[in-house]
C-alpha cells in the first residue's frame, strides 16, 4: 500500500476556515512528500443531515482534492469490533460501568495524572461485575500499563502525553474516536497525519494503542489552530467564518483560500502554486487570529469554548 496523508472531518455543520486551513497544510504536507491524499468522513458521531457534502463542496472549492472515493467511518464497524476483539484476546480490555458524574466524583488514583480514568472498573470481581451489568451497559476501556506515551511530531518536536484506561466503545456501542482513528489510519496505509493541535494531547493515547494492535505509528504534525480576536479557537458564532456566509458576504472561495495560504506564508492562487515552494520549515509556529475578510463584519462574541473534540 503506498503512503498516504489525510484530511478527517466531524460532518457536524460547515467547515470554517479553520478547518480549511487544516485542509490546505494536510494536503500540502501530503502532496509535498509524494503521499496519496485521502479523505475520511468521521461520522461515528455528531453527523448532522447534508454536513459531508456541504464540507466536500467547500474543500473542492478552494481546491482541496483527494483520492479515490470518501470513507465513512460508519461503514467500517467490523473493522473496529475486530480491533476490540483482538485487544480483549490479549487480555487488554475491561468493562466499565462508570458514569460521567461518578469519574468526576472519584477520588484520583494517587499520582495519576489529572484528566485519567481513576480506575474504579479495572478490577472488579465477577460478581461485581454481574451485578453492575444489570444496571447499566458497560462501556469497554483499554487496560493501558503506562502512564505516558511520548511521540515525535514535525512541529512540536518530542511530546509526552497521558495514556490512561481511555474508552474504546462507548456505552451505547459507538466506537470512540481514538480506537477509530488509530485502525482507519493504519488500515488506510495513513502513515502521515496532520492535524489541528488541539488533537496533539489525544496523539500519546493513539500511538500507544496502535503499538499495541500491531499498527505502525504515523508520522505526525500537528499544525497550529485559527483563533479568534479573544484568543479562542475560531467557532461558528465568529461572524462570517464558513464559505457560506463569507460568499453572502461578498468574498469567494478563491479570496479566502489565498487568505489562508497568505497566513502560512504561501503564495496566492491554485494550490500547485503553494506546494511548488512548501516547506514544513517556515510554516508559522503560532496560532492565526483570524482577521475577517476586508469589508465583512467579524462578528462580535466569544465565550471561548470549552470541552475537547472527539477524545
Ligand atoms: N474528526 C476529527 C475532527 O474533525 C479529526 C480527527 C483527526 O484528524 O484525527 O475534529
Amino acid at each position: 500500500m503506498t503512503s498516504a496523508g489525510r484530511f478527517a472531518p466531524s460532518p457536524s455543520g460547515e467547515l470554517h476556515v479553520g478547518n480549511l486551513r487544516t485542509a490546505i497544510l494536510a494536503w500540502l504536507f501530503a502532496r509535498s512528500t509524494g503521499r496519496r491524499f485521502l479523505m475520511r468522513v468521521e461520522d461515528l458521531d455528531r453527523a448532522r443531515a447534508g454536513a459531508e457534502a456541504e464540507q466536500l463542496r467547500g474543500l473542492t472549492a478552494i481546491g482541496v482534492d483527494w483520492d479515490g472515493g470518501v470513507v465513512r467511518q460508519t461503514d467500517r464497524g467490523q473493522l473496529y469490533t475486530a480491533a476490540i476483539t483482538q485487544l480483549t484476546a490479549a487480555g487488554l480490555t475491561y468493562e466499565c460501568f462508570c458514569t460521567r458524574r461518578e469519574i468526576q466524583e472519584a477520588p484520583s488514583a494517587p499520582h495519576a495524572p489529572q484528566g485519567a480514568y481513576p480506575g474504579t472498573c479495572r478490577n472488579l470481581s465477577n460478581a461485581e461485575r454481574e451485578a453492575k451489568r444489570a444496571v447499566r451497559p458497560a462501556a469497554i476501556r483499554l487496560r493501558a500499563d503506562v502512564a505516558e506515551a511520548t511521540v515525535r511530531d514535525v512541529l512540536h518536536g518530542s511530546y509526552t502525553g497521558v495514556v490512561d484506561d481511555f474508552v474504546l466503545r462507548r456505552n451505547d456501542g459507538v466506537t470512540a474516536y481514538n480506537l477509530a482513528v488509530v485502525v482507519d489510519d493504519a488500515a488506510q496505509g495513513i502513515d502521515q497525519v496532520v492535524r489541528g493541535d488541539d488533537l496533539l494531547p489525544s496523539t500519546p493515547r493513539q500511538a500507544y494503542l496502535a503499538a499495541l494492535l500491531n499498527m505502525p505509528v504515523p508520522e505526525y504534525a500537528h499544525v497550529p489552530l485559527v483563533l479568534n480576536a479573544d484568543g479562542a479557537r475560531l467557532a461558528k458564532r465568529d461572524g462570517a467564518v464558513t464559505l457560506t456566509d463569507l460568499a453572502l458576504a461578498g468574498v469567494n472561495a478563491d479570496a479566502v483560500r489565498d487568505a489562508l495560504l497568505a497566513s502560512v506564508g504561501l503564495p496566492a492562487g491554485h494550490l500547485e502554486h503553494a506546494l511548488a515552494v512548501f516547506d514544513p520549515a517556515n510554516l508559522p509556529r503560532e496560532p492565526w487570529v483570524w482577521p475577517g475578510m476586508p469589508g465583512v463584519h467579524p462578528g462580535t462574541s466569544a465565550r471561548p469554548r470549552t470541552g475537547s473534540r472527539g477524545a
